[in-house]
């Protein structure tokens, strides 16, 4: 008799153990339901396939536990080592300006968390090579996008600045920190046709996030966008 309702009390804990993880689930589903409705299509961020990534990757999943409760929110996050994840909107419509198609070959120069590397696979479909400076951030980063199922996202421990030339041309390369100038290795690393975001502009001011598309006959034509806040590009940008 003991053993029949120690069986139906374990049994019943499981039960609620599942329910509370599925109305958890749920909970965090909402919010990013709810994020990309006012904060992304909201606003301008249009291109279905980057409305379906930020829907799908766990954004509460890329940043610390403590702020865990603030990752659907409409603001860059800390993430450690001084360095931060981006505001959901810009992540979203940097993104967009890539014009990315399923089987694009991206580099994204600051990894930090690894969350617009992810997005970039949901889009992409096809390895992402991710590059941060910063080892820790690097390290973390590859073990969680692999924990989530990202495991096309290659990410290495190094400068950014140089791109990486062993899998260029890219068709598109974004950089997540601000650069004072657009660096020549990965202008030079950029697919004919391909399109690249970063943000130029001094350390820790208001940066220009410039688009660079490198046309058909190999020109470049690169054109301001709207002003933006990023940490520093650091690494052999800065050194000079
Ligand atoms: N994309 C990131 C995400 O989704 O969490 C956020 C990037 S955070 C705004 C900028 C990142 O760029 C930081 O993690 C920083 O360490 C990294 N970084 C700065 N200079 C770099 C360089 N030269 N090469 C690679 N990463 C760099």
């Amino acid at each position: 008799m003991k053993t029949v309702a120690w069986v139906v009390v374990s049994v019943a804990c499981v039960l609620a153990g599942v329910h509370c993880l599925l109305a958890a689930g749920s909970e965090w589903e909402s919010q990013r339901e709810g994020m990309v409705a006012v904060q992304i299509a909201g606003r301008d961020v249009t291109d279905p396939s980057v409305l379906r990534a930020m829907r799908r990757v766990p954004r509460h999943l890329f940043v610390p536990e403590v702020a865990r409760a603030e990752a659907y929110g409409d603001f860059p996050l800390p993430i450690g080592q001084g360095q931060t994840i981006s505001q959901p909107y810009i992540v979203a419509y940097m993104t967009q300006l890539l014009r990315l198609k399923p089987g694009a070959k991206t580099l994204e120069v600051g990894t930090g968390s690894g969350y617009q590397a992810a997005v970039l696979a949901e889009v992409t479909r096809t390895n992402v090579y991710s590059i941060e400076i910063v080892e820790p951030l690097a390290k973390t980063a590859a073990e969680r996008l692999k924990q989530l199922g990202y495991g096309q996202v290659v990410v290495k421990c190094g400068d950014g600045y140089l791109g990486w030339p062993q899998h260029a041309p890219f068709d598109a390369i974004i950089v997540t920190a601000g650069a004072e100038h657009v660096p020549p290795p990965l202008i030079e690393q950029l697919k004919r046709g391909g399109r690249m975001v970063i943000p130029v502009g001094g350390a820790w001011a208001v940066q220009s996030l410039v688009i660079v598309e490198k046309l058909a006959d190999g020109t470049v034509k690169r054109q301001d966008d709207i002003p933006v806040r990023f940490v520093p590009l650091t690494g052999k940008g800065r050194d000079r």
